[in-house]
């Protein structure tokens, strides 16, 4: 089909001004109103196998939704898609907020999705990273009323991450989005504010519900597609939309990462093949600056998104240790 230039033309222009896709099905009882997120990045297309897979089963009552509300947004970057590339213009989940002069793309399907987001309790964002590694879910603050992040809904958050089927949760990003930033300011780079850090789990939190990321795998890794498939399965179970068996709550590994190696200048580089999850030893060598100095593990902790090709301005890799919080 894609060989006919008139076809790929039309392609792109829905996939560039096209409406954002969502599909809504609403249990004839009540329960919490989901919201389930595919392709936030271009080119984690485990999200919309899965979804898409969700929404065949919703349909043929394999997955029979009872109660609630449950909306499926398979493709949330339908331009990144497009390109299978992690951003469109930039990145979608940072600085996520109604933008009433937008002047990207991603302004502009953020308009639309943070809309979305507003009408529901929870939201399942689905995702997967470059570097290898074992699943894992991010989740946020502990119930406080402070100004980062205002939250009142931990215990149910941390109750949903705990029954995706993934056995790490991860917390902590706002606070280590932070430093990144900082050090950014230290090398010269535009200060921006902290609302920079803010992706769709920030945005429903601020909005009053709650939600998490659930990174599936690596981008290549067809498991990802499966593993996302049943934490949408275990979602549904565990709000009650569906019937059944409440999913397990599993024994997680809880991190929280404390700090952000950063690629401060040409040549500063990771050291080792690490992988996300991995334990490392207290002083175990984790990167090198150019100029020859290590970075070294300052306590027993966690390599976090490992990346080998960061630029300077982006992190080397995220650091974490053995959390107190229990989900
Ligand atoms: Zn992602």
């Amino acid at each position: 089909m894609s060989e006919n230039p008139s076809l790929r033309e039309t392609e792109r222009d829905v996939a560039l001004n096209g409406p954002l896709e969502s599909v809504s099905l609403s249990g004839l009882g009540t329960g919490p109103a989901l919201i389930v997120l595919g392709a936030v990045h271009g080119n984690e297309n485990c999200g919309p196998n899965a979804i898409r897979r969700a929404m065949a089963a919703c349909r043929s009552g394999e997955l029979l939704i009872r109660r609630g509300d449950v909306t499926f947004v398979p493709v949330a970057n339908p331009k990144a898609y497009l390109q299978q590339t992690r951003e469109g213009d930039r990145n979608l989940n940072r600085d996520l907020r109604e933008k009433p002069a937008p002047v990207d793309y991603e302004d502009r399907i953020g308009n639309r999705l943070c809309a979305l987001l507003r009408r529901h309790d929870v939201l399942l964002d689905v995702h997967s990273f470059r570097s290898e590694g074992e699943p894992f879910v991010f989740f946020g603050p502990e119930n406080n009323q402070g100004t980062l992040e205002a939250f009142r809904h931990a215990e149910a958050e941390g109750a949903l991450a705990a029954c995706l089927g993934t056995g790490i949760a991860i917390h902590g990003w706002l606070e280590n989005y932070a430093r990144l930033l900082a050090a950014r300011a230290r090398i010269g780079l535009p200060a921006v504010a902290i609302s920079e850090g803010y992706g769709t789990t920030e945005y429903i939190r601020f909005s009053g519900g709650y939600g998490v990321t659930l990174e599936c795998g690596s981008h290549d890794d067809p498991a990802s597609t499966e593993v996302g498939y049943a934490a949408i399965v275990n979602t549904l179970a565990h709000l009650g939309l569906t019937d059944g068996p409440r999913p397990e709550r599993r024994p997680q590994t809880v991190i929280h990462v404390v700090d952000i190696i950063v690629c401060e200048a040409e040549g500063d580089r990771l050291e080792g093949s690490w992988r996300t999850g991995d334990a490392v030893a207290a002083g175990a060598l984790i990167a090198r600056r150019a100029n020859g100095e290590p970075v070294t593990a300052p306590c027993p902790g966690y390599i976090i998104f490992p990346h080998a090709a960061a630029k300077p301005g982006e992190g080397i890799c995220h650091f974490g240790v053995a959390s107190a919080r229990r989900i």
